[in-house]
């Protein structure tokens, strides 16, 4: 009998084929299935706005997509699921509880499964592994800071929690938090005028743990607060292992004092797995789920999924939800059909005319076409640019340097801040992510014929 969530994983592996990628990261990716009885099943959104937009849009076909998996009808709710049920499954973090600790920070959770043991190491993270293991023993004297970067899906969240595992094993404080909830702390803290309280929680800690910690790019008042806490840890010698999706030079606006600082210890890039490794992980994780799969199948998988290995886990997931779907067994010609799907690369259901775009963000502001690329600064044709930029390279096959010259010829940086702008916005902005996605909405309905995509099965965007 499968979880809830196991059945939801399988249906999101689907449902990220049928349904474009803009509105699958905006609306779905951060989704969690968590129940299914009498027929409904509940599915968790992280706030009530994406709660809302799912139920009035995506019901049905997420409906669809579950009945063929559980094999019969279902109806399906999206609900916001309190905090509580959010972190459970987690460790606490070894923290000492002082009284003055806010509860949220005392209860941050470490994945369970993200542990050194389940971490397998090769060629692309043989050294990251080391230091990471080095720093959980002595933490604050050997490399520090401990700053890890590389693309999404490469392990870092997962070094960083088994860092904090093993530290909390060899009996010291930690703290592990993610820039984006130490940003929501930080301003909650300024809002109840309690920010000495608030750097003191974390001086107390003899490890801290931040996560994708380039979401202070911009963000000048929390990279003050950052700053004050980093020196104060690490001038009394406390380790500090940070993760980024890029190193610190690339952080655009960063502070140039807490850039250095940020370099001054060890910089280590993990790459994508080499294939030999791609294939230990994927052997690693059939023994870890009791699964049965014979190696001629894995090969194929650790063949063609380079990419990282977040997308390794989701073929094999998806190959072993197709095979039950389906009764088929789990062999090569089954493994060979679902790559086919998963392969179909982003930049072929990226199909939109840039102009068509153009036209469709100054339609939805009220605005003239050539003002989008002309150089008015007011607010209104700033922001709508922004988008138009934002969504040309989400949906058309347009490069930034293409984008640039349709927009007067903008150059390449500048329209990499925008898109930069509005992709990380739109995580955390609810009205953003309302007017994009009623952008897409126009896009994909109304796109004209010869944009549309040839195959039936790829033109199922919403
Ligand atoms: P990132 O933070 O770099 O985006 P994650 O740490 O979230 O990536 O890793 C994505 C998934 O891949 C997780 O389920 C993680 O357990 C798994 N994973 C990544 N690297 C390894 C590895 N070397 N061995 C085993 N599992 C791994
Ligand atoms: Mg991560």
């Amino acid at each position: 009998m499968r979880s809830a969530n196991e059945i939801w994983e399988a249906a999101l592996g689907e449902l990220q084929i049928k349904i474009s990628k803009p509105n699958y990261n905006t609306w779905l990716k951060e989704t969690t299935g968590i129940s299914y009885q009498n027929g409904t099943f509940v599915i968790s959104a992280p706030n009530i706005f994406v709660a809302e937009w799912l139920n009035a849009r995506l019901r049905s076909l997420a409906a669809k997509t579950l009945a063929g998996i559980i094999g019969g009808d279902v109806d399906v709710q999206f609900v916001v699921h309190g905090p509580e049920q959010n972190e459970s499954g987690g460790l606490v973090c070894n923290w000492q509880t002082d009284g003055g600790l806010s509860s949220k920070i005392k209860k941050m959770r470490l994945n369970p499964k993200y542990t050194f043991d389940n971490f397998i190491v090769g060629h692309s993270n043989r050294l990251i592994h080391a230091a990471a293991k080095g720093v959980a023993e002595t933490p604050g004297h050997i490399y520090n800071p401990l700053f890890i970067y590389g693309g999404t899906g490469v392990g870092k969240t997962h070094l960083l929690h088994a860092i904090g595992h093993a530290a909390i094993a060899n009996g010291f404080q930690v703290i592990c938090i993610s820039a984006e909830q130490f940003t929501n702390e930080f301003i909650l803290a300024i809002r109840e005028s309690k920010t000495e309280e608030f750097r003191n929680r974390f001086r107390g800690a003899q490890l801290l743990l931040l996560d994708d910690i380039h979401f202070i790019d911009g963000k000048e008042q929390t990279q003050e607060c950052v700053f004050h806490t980093f020196n104060a840890l690490y001038n009394a010698s406390r380790q500090i292992v940070m993760t980024s999706d890029r190193p610190p030079q690339v952080i655009l606006s960063l502070d140039d004092r807490l850039r250095s600082r940020f370099q001054s210890g060890l910089i280590v890039n993990i790459e994508p797995p080499d294939l030999e490794t791609r294939l230990v992980i994927l052997q690693a994780k059939v023994k870890q789920h009791k699964l049965k799969i014979p190696d001629e199948v894995l090969r194929l998988l650790a063949r063609e999924l380079k990419r990282n290995v977040r997308e390794l886990e989701g073929g094999l997931t998806q190959l072993v939800a197709y095979a039950k779907l389906t009764g088929a067994s789990l062999d090569h010609e089954i493994a060979a059909k679902v790559l086919a799907e998963l392969l179909v690369p982003d930049d072929y259901k990226k199909t939109t005319s840039p102009d068509f775009i153009m036209r469709t963000v100054a339609n939805y502001f009220g605005i003239p076409t050539e003002e989008i690329s002309g150089r008015k600064r007011d607010r209104r044709t700033t922001h709508a640019r922004q988008i138009a930029i934002y969504l040309m390279r989400e949906e058309s096959q347009h490069t930034l340097s293409q984008i640039g010259k349709q927009l007067s010829g903008r150059d390449h940086s500048t329209v990499l801040h925008s898109y930069e702008k509005i992709a990380k916005q739109i995580n955390t902005d609810a009205h953003l992510q309302e007017q994009v996605s009623k952008i897409q909405q126009q896009l994909h309905t109304t796109e004209p014929p010869h944009n549309k995509m040839k195959s039936g099965r790829r033109s199922q965007k919403l």
